[in-house]
């Protein structure tokens, strides 16, 4: 028969780590689900150096690290298994993964987002062959090669000087004429020998026989379009919110996020968000583990009643 829980966590990264050391510490049974790697998100960035506490800055893989071995220490099993699907018994929850069918009296859903897709020809099929989503896994392959990276915002800028390690050059693509990265990265990707940026341009289509040889690339303003030889392609346009298996179960936004109040409580009662997945969130780390302190007490709020 499967175990009932407290609280049932779906997801590992900040939002959800912290809503396990809260409900752990607390003296519930807590339980933890994620599909890949403890620290979601963030386990894939080079340096975190926002989040309060480490001055000198702390890698993504690191903290993410830690924060699971806080929510251990206090007793949150966790299993790294997929959630497929969530349904209501009478008076608990049933959580069904690929593997096992779990209960849990409340549940916390802080599944986060996943990378978006260019969708543009032969990105699926160069994928993992020149074309990546996360430059601290793949960006060593990369030594003395010419990357190009697609996005303005603050990944792309991060990741972008984070390849400069390894590539000769790194040449960020981005749609319009404004970066949307804040200005200290900004100013650090300017200064940078190694990045130069092409304004105004789209990737139409990625190009290689087994590997990323050359992309075409689109000028917005005249639609002009001409190749380019590139031996990476590094992608951070933006995210998704990982919703799905709880479409009908609760209420998402047209946008796929899930609404909540200001209590982190969802269209269904016993069921919170935190983080990411959830409308309306700041997208950083520092806010997704506020969030998941914040879920975590009204769920046991929510258990007391
Ligand atoms: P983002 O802020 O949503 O930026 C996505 C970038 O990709 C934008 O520049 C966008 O262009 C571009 N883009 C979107 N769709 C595109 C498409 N189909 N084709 C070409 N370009 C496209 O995403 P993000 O950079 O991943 O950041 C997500 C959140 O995490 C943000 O809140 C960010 O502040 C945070 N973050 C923070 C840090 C940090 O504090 N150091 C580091 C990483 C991420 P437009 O600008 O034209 O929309």
């Amino acid at each position: 028969m499967a175990s009932l829980y407290d609280i049932v966590i779906i997801g590992g990264g900040g939002a959800g780590l912290t809503a396990a050391i809260y409900a752990s510490r607390a003296n519930l049974k807590t339980l933890l689900l994620e599909r890949l790697t403890p620290g979601g998100q963030i386990a894939l960035t080079d340096i975190v150096e926002n989040y309060p506490g480490f001055p000198e800055g702390i890698t993504g893989a690191d903290i993410s690290m830690k924060m699971e071995e806080q929510a251990k220490k206090y007793g949150t099993v966790v299993c790294y298994e997929e959630v497929v699907v969530l349904g209501k018994k009478s008076d608990y929850f049933e959580i069904k993964t690929l593997k096992e069918i779990y209960q849990g009296k409340a549940i916390i859903i802080a599944s986060g987002a996943s990378f978006r897709m260019l969708g543009v020809p032969g990105e699926k099929e160069l994928t993992g062959r020149g074309v990546s989503y996360c430059a601290t896994c793949d960006g060593a392959f990369f030594k003395n090669k010419e990357i190009m990276v697609i996005g303005g915002g603050d990944s792309a800028i991060q990741e972008g000087l984070f390849l400069t390690r390894f590539a000769s050059k790194v040449t960020v693509v981005h749609r319009r004429d404004k970066l949307r990265a804040g200005p200290l990265l900004q100013e650090r990707a300017k200064s940078n020998p190694k990045i130069n940026f092409i304004w105004d341009a789209v990737i139409t289509a990625i190009e290689g026989s087994g590997k990323v040889e050359r992309v075409k690339i689109k000028n917005v303003k005249t639609g002009t379009e001409s190749d380019s030889k590139v031996d990476g392609v590094f992608i951070f346009i933006g995210h998704n919110p990982v919703t799905k298996f709880v479409e009908g179960f609760i209420e998402l936004n047209d946008h796929g996020y899930i609404k909540t109040n200001s209590e982190c409580e969802t269209s269904r009662k016993g069921v919170f968000a935190a983080g990411e997945a959830r409308e309306g969130a700041v997208r950083q780390l520092v806010a997704a583990c506020g969030e998941g302190c914040a879920a975590a007490l009204r769920a046991q709020a929510f258990l007391e009643e």
